[in-house]
């Protein structure tokens, strides 16, 4: 049994999968765990370059989170941030926003601890069989956005191949902005509505606890895709934008702009929170839903429940 992708979903599936006894490899193009809930160390302190934070509402999600609470993992930040829009600024309450000290991505490592992920290994073929790269596979779960899928998939594998067509995918840049100090009366995080660069602002200092000068920014789906080519090259207008919101008098010491290609999936209105077919072939991800967090890890979660026992 296969599960191609290590970020949460992936995990999530291979995690049921061997509870249940069933022998699981999870293989991952890159060099670590975690996908999406993507963490970087910049001088020596993690900066979310993914998910901004997460929200739970599933009692089965939140017993997980209670075990990164416990483990020092996760903690809540916030059920206030604020949004800016053609009105102006107003303060937004809503559910309360999870984060984690040491990034994201150690939360994904946490639920992967003894899993047999191997990484650097891109899959690069899922045929019939199924084989994986040649290989022979009881099933294969594709724990990927559908694009990604979609070119590992041969095209006989007809219902998978159907299931990420019918998804689509919007593309974000993530600027990460480094100030000489802290230089912004405090505002968590703020939603930019209507706006031609920002999405969504986020005071990385605040939602780690370190109050380091580090603000988090997100572009619109659009200016992204204007700039998918040359992302580095997307830097100085959205700083200028980030500044331009906060009213920020100094300049960014440095800037790190990430790509996210396949950044959000529009949102599912179907039930299903998972795609298996009778190639054996499954598919997890948050198209499966609402694009959140806690979609990817119910989805990945019920694929497995589904393959242990279909396999079991
Ligand atoms: C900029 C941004 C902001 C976001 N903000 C929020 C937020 O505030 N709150 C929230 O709840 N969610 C947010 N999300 C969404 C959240 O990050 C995702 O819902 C979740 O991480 C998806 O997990 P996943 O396992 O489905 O997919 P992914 O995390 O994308 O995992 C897929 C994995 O498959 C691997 N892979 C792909 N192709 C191959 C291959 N050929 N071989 C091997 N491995 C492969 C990838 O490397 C990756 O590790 C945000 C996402 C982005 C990008």
């Amino acid at each position: 049994m296969v599960v191609v992708g290590a970020g949460i979903a992936g995990v999530a599936c291979a995690t049921e999968l061997a509870r249940s006894g069933i022998p699981v490899r999870v293989r991952e193009r890159a060099r670590v765990t975690g996908g999406r809930l993507a963490s970087r160390r910049f001088e020596g302190r993690p900066v979310d370059l993914g998910a901004a934070y997460f929200t739970v509402d599933d009692p089965d999600f939140a017993a997980v989170v209670q075990r990164w609470r416990a483990a020092g993992l996760a903690g809540e930040w916030t059920d206030t941030l604020v949004a800016y829009g053609p009105g102006g600024r107003a303060e937004a309450t809503g559910p309360m926003r999870w984060a984690a000290p040491r990034g994201l991505r150690s939360l994904v490592e946490h639920l992967a601890e003894g899993l047999p992920v191997t990484h650097d290994r891109p899959v690069t073929t899922v045929e019939p069989g199924p084989r994986v790269d040649g290989g022979e596979a009881k099933a294969v779960v594709l724990a990927m956005p559908g694009p990604q899928a979609a070119r590992l998939l041969d095209p006989a594998l007809a219902g998978a191949t159907r299931a990420v067509a019918t998804q689509s995918w919007s593309p974000a840049l993530t600027v990460v902005l480094h100030f000489p100090v802290r230089c912004w009366p405090d505002f968590r995080g703020a939603f930019v509505n209507d706006h031609p660069v920002l999405g969504l602002v986020c005071d990385d200092g605040d939602r780690r606890g370190d109050r380091a000068p580090v603000l988090v920014a997100h572009t619109t789906a659009g200016f992204a895709a204007r700039h998918l080519n040359q992302p580095a090259a997307a830097h100085p207008a959205v700083e200028q934008a980030v500044r331009d919101l906060l009213g920020l008098p100094e300049p960014a010491v440095s800037a790190h702009v990430h790509r996210w290609t396949c950044a959000t999936p529009a949102a599912h209105t179907g039930s299903a929170t998972y795609h298996l077919d009778d190639d054996g072939i499954g598919l997890a991800g948050d198209a499966f839903g609402r694009p959140r967090v806690q979609t990817a890890w119910r989805s990945g979660r019920d694929l497995g429940r589904a393959l242990a026992a279909r396999l079991g």
